[in-house]
């Protein structure tokens, strides 16, 4: 999608803090960051968001999830939050999927 903000840090137009990326996804630091680790892990395919997946993304959803699991592993980071902000009114703001991966402090719940 050539006006998708996350589609352009994918094809390198738009610069981030990389930290992880494989044919599938990619994985680099939130530019406001709620916690001090925060990533955005996403596939490098273009789905608006979790309300459009189909059973065709079911794999690619998984792997999505693994690969989270991976980078924190890697990265020493014991506990963390995994979230997926799907539609305007739950928070999403970029509708290129994206799972929020944060660690490095205690958090709430129930979120605000
Ligand atoms: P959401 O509100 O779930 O759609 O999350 C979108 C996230 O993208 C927010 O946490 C933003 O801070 C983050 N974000 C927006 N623009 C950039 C960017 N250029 N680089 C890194 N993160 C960004
Ligand atoms: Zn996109």
């Amino acid at each position: 999608m050539s006006d998708c903000l996350f589609c352009k840090i994918i094809e390198k137009k738009i610069p981030a803090k990389i930290e992880y990326e494989d044919p599938e996804f990619l994985a680099f630091y939130d530019i406001h960051p709620q916690a001090p680790s925060h990533l955005l892990i996403i596939p490098k395919k273009h789905i608006e968001q979790i309300g459009d997946l189909q059973d065709v993304d079911e794999t690619l959803i998984g792997r999505l999830i693994l690969r989270a699991k991976q980078i924190a592993k890697k990265n020493s980071w014991k506990d963390y939050r995994l979230v997926f902000n799907s539609g305007l009114e739950a928070g999403q703001t970029v509708f290129h999927i994206h799972l929020h991966l944060l660690s490095g402090r205690k958090m709430d719940w129930p979120p605000g």
